[in-house]
């Protein structure tokens, strides 16, 4: 082994939920070490986000400076939470989301964050501003700080979590970490699909590695595909800002091929609500792909967006707050601006944005696994079949509750060397793609194996496609993947060979989704059905949880946790229950 660290509390991901859980370990007085696998606080998908953090106006509106409906309460929050994940929430995690949000807030101002606006709820920040915060409060507490190293593997004795393999990516060295415990923080797994609006870094390692040693997943069919992201031209493509800018701007004109407006063969009131809140990634995303299942779609698979009739001077306000001089996370849309201005429609789409599902946790955060703990979007969270709550929120309570748990457990738990067969084992396998002289290229593979996620996991699925999408998965298993070579065998900055370890994770992780959706033979939230239609809340107020088995998985269906709020029974079209869950909100306002 090149190196070998030792430490207390190891987290892996560098994203907001890392840092936060980080420095909850930290503070408890144990040594901790953050690893991530790109640049530090500009990887994952908390510095993409726009970034709203959600919590209950009561509580907002006692914390100086922001507005914060006084009327608002907790009870309300948690109505709302779990009407729009349509029943399927743990409401334990929802609890404590709630409960965690006020104290999460005052910190990252205490901490540095500058708020744009806040409303009856929710503040607006930006991403990149709670990971520089996050990453002095880091620093300032002696986190110890390790970029560019990708973690491939943990290791385990008598069902404990005891440490990890590593890869250096700026060296191509291996990394032994030995640990009294983990915290995975890993996010998404975004990368699996295509068009996707997350980073390249988000390939669902965190979720694979900690399957493969024991910890059971949950949910991963439910898969939220963001509406409105620019399909065309390429430099655009991914981005979020026609999402951002008519959410906030409150509409805009979406039309087929045809030049229909699609939008008015729905509901008025669904149309209204799926425009105006965050409840339009599951609506429009669904009439979105519906156009294009229909033959009706842009010739990248998708709709076209243009501004309709909101006037130029809302547009104008709105882009100087979101991106002033025309400039989104980097990328210049001074184009897309006039385009707005002459009201001429661009090509847009659904893209994958947030992964309900994930390793299974208790409310302390605790996985099957002992000593592993998980937060964020790595781990199966609040929302149940639909987000429409900030997850930015969610990573910051559930980091800040997993650091906590996972530093008190180290404080008893003890370092234990992991065993050289199992370390060499591990790293021969990881090194096989630089070693193999011919083969296939992982890039190649891995866009094909995208594009087929997209087509069949996407927002509108049937048993069919799903089938024969198993059976493609199953083939790149057995005979593509053993077959991977990198044509450049520098173990520096390698990016063919990093394709090549996560396509094993990706191609895992989308057979157990599409096993899942598979099987889930109703419609709820982000998982649509078109030859299951109706929700069935008699049958599917389950969670699909899956455990490894054998050279296999088995999924075992586990009752929803309740603790305040009854489930609803009986079985409803999907967007006759979609409209009721709508109206089934509070009477606080907002976007939320
Ligand atoms: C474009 C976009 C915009 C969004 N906007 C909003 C918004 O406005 N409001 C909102 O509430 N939510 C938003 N979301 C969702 C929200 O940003 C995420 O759910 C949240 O930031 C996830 O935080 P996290 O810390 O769990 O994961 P991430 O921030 O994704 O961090 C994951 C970390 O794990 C690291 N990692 C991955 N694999 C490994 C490995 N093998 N070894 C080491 N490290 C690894 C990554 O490099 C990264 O550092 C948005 C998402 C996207 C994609």
């Amino acid at each position: 082994m090149d190196r070998v660290i030792e430490t207390d509390v190891l987290v892996v991901g560098g994203g907001g939920a890392g840092f936060r859980a980080a420095i909850g370990a930290r503070q408890r007085g144990v040594r901790v070490t953050l690893a991530s696998k790109g640049p530090l606080a500009r990887c994952g998908a908390t510095p993409m986000a726009g970034a709203d953090f959600t919590l209950d106006g009561r509580s907002m509106s006692q914390i100086e400076g922001l507005a914060g409906d006084p009327n608002d309460s907790p009870e309300k929050v948690m109505n709302d939470i779990i009407t729009q994940g349509c029943f399927l929430n743990n409401q334990k995690l929802v609890e404590q989301y709630i409960r965690r949000a006020p104290q999460c807030l005052r910190e990252l101002i205490e901490w540095g964050i500058h708020i744009k606006i806040s409303d009856q709820r929710m503040i607006f920040t930006t991403g990149t501003g709670i990971m520089d915060a996050l990453l002095r409060k880091a620093r300032a507490v002696g986190v110890e700080l390790l970029e560019d190293i990708t973690l491939l593997d943990l290791v385990t004795d008598d069902g404990a979590v005891i440490g990890a393999l590593g890869l250096d990516v700026r060296s191509g060295d291996f990394i032994e970490f030995r640990t009294k415990a983990v915290v995975m923080a890993s996010g998404g797994w975004h990368k699996a699909f295509w068009p996707t609006t997350g980073m390249r870094d988000l390939a669902g390692d965190g979720l694979a590695m900690g399957y493969r040693a024991g910890a059971a997943l949950g949910n991963m069919e439910f898969i939220t595909f963001c509406c409105n992201v620019f399909l065309s031209p390429p430099a655009w493509m991914g981005s979020i800002a026609p999402y951002v800018l008519s959410l906030l701007a409150g509409g805009g004109r979406l039309t087929n091929s045809l030049g229909e407006e699609f939008l008015q063969k729905y509901d008025p009131y669904t149309v209204k609500v799926g425009i105006t809140t965050e409840w339009n990634k599951s609506f429009i995303s669904h009439a979105t792909m519906r156009e294009v299942r229909e033959g009706k779609g842009s010739p990248n698979g998708g709709v076209y967006y243009s501004r309709g009739d909101v006037p130029w001077e809302k547009i104008e306000q709105v882009a100087a707050l979101m991106c002033p001089d025309w400039r989104y996370k980097a990328i210049d849309l001074s184009n897309w601006g006039q385009m707005l201005k002459n009201n001429e429609p661009v090509e847009v789409g659904s893209a994958a944005e947030y992964f309900d599902g994930g390793l299974v946790v208790n409310d302390r955060f605790e996985t099957d696994l002992r000593g592993l703990y998980a937060a964020g979007e790595c781990a199966l969270g609040a929302f149940g079949a639909n987000r429409v709550f900030a997850a930015i929120t969610e990573m910051l309570v559930q980091g800040a509750d997993a650091g906590d748990n996972a530093a008190c457990y180290a404080q008893t738990a003890k370092i234990l060397a992991p065993g050289r067969e199992t370390l060499f084992s591990l790293q021969a396998a990881a090194e096989e793609p630089l070693r193999r002289s011919d083969g296939l290229n992982p890039a190649k593979v891995r866009r094909i194996v995208q594009e087929a996620a997209h087509k069949n996991l996407g927002p509108i699925r049937n048993r069919e496609e799903l089938e024969a999408f198993r059976g493609f998965l199953e083939n790149v298993r057995r005979e593509q993947l053993p077959n991977l070579a990198t044509q450049s065998k520098s173990r520096i900055y390698n990016k063919e060979w990093l394709d090549a370890l996560e396509l094993g994770n990706m191609v895992q992780l989308l057979e157990i989704a599409t096993v899942s959706a598979l099987i889930r033979t109703e419609s709820r939230g982000v998982h649509y059905r078109e030859d299951c239609p109706l929700t069935d809340n008699d049958q599917w107020l389950v969670e699909n949880v899956v455990r490894r088995a054998g050279d296999g998985f088995e999924i075992t269906p586990r009752p929803v946790t309740v603790t305040g709020m009854a489930l609803p029974t009986g079985k409803t079209p999907y967007l006759e229950f979609m409209k009721k869950m709508m109206a089934s909100h509070s009477d606080t306002g907002g976007k939320h």
